[in-house]
Formats: structure tokens, sequence, C-alpha cells
């Protein structure tokens, strides 16, 4: 709760999870935070929610794979109640007749592979393992500015340039080219398995706008691995679901001293004279603070909370242009039991299960979301929790959690009068791989991009809070001029997703921005 007699140092607007271990950091550093947060929970979209009486879900994010060990350790999670129920998860590429592809971190099993598929997977692996470990060290400190960057920033350049020349010369050309061609080329050049193609694809593209034959997938695959970087064989499944982060990062902070209200939504950054002076509620209460650091994106930031009246013409344009358009939906389904996809057993269903046939489907698939039409056969990324974890439906019942790819946020028509189509036509097309599925359905619901939005404030329901790309990453994210957390407005920081190095449930932006506060003292 706010407490009225305290002058507080920083206010975090939003408790996702960037907001909640930025605040941890800044209070042991001896700031005195106030975190307040729009939803009755916190964590943000890493969350849980009940979806249908007795049955709860990750109601957005559902895996755990790219948890910075440093921030998990700073933060005390064990100890503070975060408890995977599983960890190192196989990938599975379903296949209609029930030949699938079981895709480990270093293994290849079933959908016909070869010996040469495995050859070429390992070497492809280390490959990409090398690149991903390359970019870690810059991932967990600001960006580094180019041009008049002081010695933090040239620090991070050398490790970097020495980091390149380290690869050696075939590895470095490598690099330079594969990072601007596209994910679809890189597979045709390594693989013969279409399965194993489209698997790859699909993770390079997972909540962007792209298809395989975009620019930046490649990026796009290598921050995704950088969950193998942190110690991560496969995704994880948290116990009680993605909430429980949130929960486990709200103990910590309080017991770091933050104060910390939820269903307490800030309407207005104050700004004064160029400086952030506090915040204003919803419910009109006004708290003031020497610092505001926005967990909202930055489009929601700058647009909805700062004011375009309160920044400069040529800030406003750079917000305009942040590239974020969500194409990622969320389907619920309850389940009386366990259907039976075809060819799988159940310890496979506790596995991520992939539908995404081939590299032209998916393609074809992203070609509906440019025009603004959602895909007839999206990609998905399944996963039933409850496997793992049966504390999240009744006994004996199941819930699946199912991470659509391609509907656009910007549905030509709107999305009242297509949910519901478009909701029968995934069940359909997952039911082309677990045929009784229909017959064990209690209830369901589909989040599209505008329910993300709405349900986690994420402008667009975005999965990276802004394109992960080559042209917004590092110094361009979220956008040159507010690339190392602080902005234009003395006084006001971001720390979500939107900012360096980027989205997923990782802590970096969170921990960067909050080094970067402390660095740059209280008067910054
Ligand atoms: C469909 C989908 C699936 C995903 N799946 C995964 C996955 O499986 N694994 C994974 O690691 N990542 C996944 N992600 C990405 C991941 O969820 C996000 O990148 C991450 O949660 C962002 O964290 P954050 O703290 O930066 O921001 P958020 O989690 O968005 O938190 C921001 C917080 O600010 C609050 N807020 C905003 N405006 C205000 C305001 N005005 N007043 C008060 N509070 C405010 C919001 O309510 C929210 O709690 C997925 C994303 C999507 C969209």
């Amino acid at each position: 709760m706010i407490n009225v007699d305290k002058k507080y140092d920083v206010i975090v607007v939003g408790g996702g999870h960037n907001g909640l271990v930025c605040a941890t950091y800044l209070a042991k550093a001896g700031r005195k935070v106030l975190v307040l947060e729009a939803n009755a929970a916190l964590g943000g979209a890493s969350a849980t929610s009940e979806f249908s009486d007795q049955f709860s879900v990750s109601s957005c994010a559902h895996w755990l794979f790219q948890l910075n060990p440093e921030v998990a350790s700073d933060m005390g999670l064990k100890g503070h109640g975060l408890e995977l129920a599983a960890r190192d998860l196989n990938t599975i590429a379903l296949a209609e007749d029930g030949n699938h592809l079981t895709i480990g971190v270093n293994t290849l099993e079933g959908a016909g592979v070869t010996d040469e598929d495995r050859k070429a997977f390992a070497a492809f692996n280390k490959q990409m393992l090398k690149f991903s470990k390359l970019l870690s060290g810059a991932f967990n400190r600001r960006a580094p500015k180019l041009v008049e960057g002081n010695l933090t920033d040239r620090i991070t350049l050398a490790k970097l340039g020495l980091g390149m020349k380290m690869l050696g010369k075939t590895d470095m050309s490598d690099l330079m080219r594969l990072a601007l061609i596209n994910i679809y080329d890189v597979m045709e050049e390594n693989f013969e398995n279409d399965l194993l193609k489209a698997a790859i694809s699909l993770d390079s593209l997972l909540g962007s706008h792209m298809g395989p034959r975009s620019p930046n997938t490649v990026y796009g695959y290598l921050y995704r691995r950088m969950g193998d970087i942190y110690g991560f064989n496969g995704p994880a499944v948290v116990r009680g679901g993605m909430g429980a982060v949130g929960e486990a990062l709200g103990n910590a902070a309080k017991t770091a001293g933050v104060d910390i209200e939820v269903s307490a939504a800030v309407s207005k950054i104050n700004v004064d004279v160029d400086r952030a002076t506090g915040v204003t509620l919803a419910d009109g209460r006004v708290v003031d603070a020497d610092m505001v650091v926005s967990n909202a994106d930055p489009k929601t930031t700058f647009n909805k909370l700062v004011g375009l009246t309160n920044i400069e013409t040529g800030v406003a344009r750079r917000v305009k242009t942040i590239r974020m358009k969500g194409d990622a939906a969320k389907l619920h389904i309850a389940l009386d039991g366990l259907p039976d996809f075809t060819g799988l057993t159940k310890d496979q269903m506790g596995q991520r299960l992939l539908i995404a046939p081939t590299m032209d489907s998916i393609e074809l698939a992203f070609n509906a979301c440019k025009y603004g039409e959602y895909s007839k056969a999206p990609a998905m990324d399944i996963s039933i929790p409850t496997i793992h974890d049966p504390s999240l439906a009744p006994d004996g019942k199941h819930v699946m959690s199912v991470i659509v790819q391609f509907a656009p946020y910007e549905l030509e028509g709107g999305w009242e009068s297509h949910k519901d189509n478009f909701k029968n036509l995934i069940i359909e097309r997952i039911a082309d791989y677990a045929p009784n599925l229909k017959d064990k359905i209690i209830a369901s619901e589909l989040l599209t991009p505008a329910d993300l939005e709405d349900r986690f404030h994420i402008h667009g329901g975005h999965w990276h809070h802004g394109e992960i790309s080559l042209d917004q990453i590092l110094t361009m994210r979220p956008f040159p001029g507010a690339s190392q957390y602080g902005t234009s407005v003395d006084g006001l920081f971001l720390c979500s997703a939107g900012t360096h190095p980027g989205g997923g449930v990782m802590g970096l932006a969170g921990h960067n921005a909050a080094k970067e506060i402390i660095k740059r003292g209280k008067s910054a």
C-alpha cells in the first residue's frame, strides 16, 4: 500500500516481472520505492488466472525458459516460493500421421531423421550457441552508445569486438552473413527434415510480426536460444502457473522494503518543466517522487502516461515509429481428461508440442496477418501443464494452454465478430492431431492480441513490447535517445521488455535499468 507519510525516491509504474526486479534492486541500494500495478495480481504477462470454475492457466506467457540466473539468485526466488514442476522439456514437432519429431537440446528422434540430420543439427546448435553466448555479453548491461559512449560503453564494445574476433574467421563471417539473411534460407542450407526446419523457424519468430522469410529472424532465433546460455535445457513449467513468478518477485520486493499497491492504475506520469515529479492514479490520488520508472511498454508510457505534449516532436515521432504489431493469441481449454494425441504417450504430451508442419505453411500463415486477416492454419505452441502440476485443475481434469501465432492485433472488421470462428478453427486444427479433443472440452477461452492488450496493458499485445529486430535492438531499443533506460524527460526511466535486451521472462531489462539508475545517482 502507498504510505502517505513516506517521501518516495522512486515510483515504478507496473508490477510486471521487470518492474519488480528493478524495484527490488533499487530498494536494496537504499532507495524508498513504491510499485503501482494496475492489475489485482503482480507479474504482468507472467500471470496465472482462473478461466473457468476451478481451472487455472498461465494466461499469457506459459514457459519459463529465459530467466537470467543472476537475477533469479539476486531476487532469492527459490526462497520466495518459486518452484518448477518440470524443466528441460523436449519440443515435439507434431505430424498428423503420428510420426512426430522430438527435439532435445542436442538430440533428434523420430520423423525419419537420419544420421546426416543429427550431425547437421549438432553442428548448427554448436554454432548458434556460440553466437548467443557472444550476444549474452551485451545483455546484462546497458546497450553501449556507439559515438559518445563513456568508459562503460567502450568496455562493452571492446568485449563484443573481442568476442567476435575469438569466434574465428569462419564463424565471424557466418554471423555477419546469417544476421542479414533469414531463417528460411539458413534452414534450407542446413537441413532436409521439414518438421525440423519448421520448428526452428517458428522459434525464430514466435511473438513477432514476421514469417520465416523475413529479415531479422536469425537474430530472433539467437535471442530465443539465450535460455540455453542461462542454464535452461528446454522450457520449464512453473508450479502454480507463471503467476507464481510474479508472486515470488513480489515477496522479494516486499522483503527488500518496497511498498506495493495493486489494482492501482496510473493515469498520468506528472511532468513539471521536463522533469518527472510523480504520478496521478486513475482514482485521482497524486503521489510525488524524485524519479519515475515505467514498466509499461514505451508506446503506452509516452502516448498515454506522459502525453505527447510533454515530449519533443522528434521523440514523439520515434515513439510512433516503434514497430510492435502483436500477432500472438492465447487459447485456454479446460479438459475433462487428457485427449489422445495420435502417436503420443502421456509423458510426451507433457512436453512442448508444436503445430507447424512446414516453413511454407508458416510463411503462408504470416501472409494473412500482413493483410489484417487471421490465418486459417495458424502455427501453435502447446502446453498441458496439469500433467506436471495437477493443482491447476480438479482431480483427473486438465488444462491446455496454446500460443497461437498469426492472429493480427488489427483484424480487418474487428475481433468481436470473428472471435468464435477463429477459436473453433484452432480447436479443429488441434483435433487433426488429437481426434477426440472436442469430446473432452468443458470450457475454453480465446485471448486475441486485443484482449491481451486490455488485460495486460501492453500496446498491441506484443510479446516483446516492440519487435526484436536489428533496427530495434541495442542502442536502437526502444529508440535512439532512450536506449540507456533514461529518457528526454529528466527523472523518467524505462525498464520494460521494450528496452534492451527485450522480452520474455528474463528479468534483464529490470536489472539493467536499476543498475543504470543506481549508477547515475539520486539526482538523475
Ligand atoms: C501470447 C504471449 C505468450 C508469451 N509466452 C511467453 C513464454 O512462454 N515465455 C516467456 O518467457 N515469455 C513469453 N511471452 C513474453 C513475456 O510475457 C513478456 O515479454 C514479459 O512478460 C514482459 O515483462 P515486463 O515486466 O517487461 O512487462 P509486462 O509483463 O507487460 O508488465 C508490465 C506491467 O505494467 C502494468 N501497467 C501498464 N500500464 C500501467 C499503468 N498505467 N498503471 C499501472 N500499471 C500498469 C501492467 O498491468 C503489467 O503488469 C509471451 C508474450 C505473449 C504476448
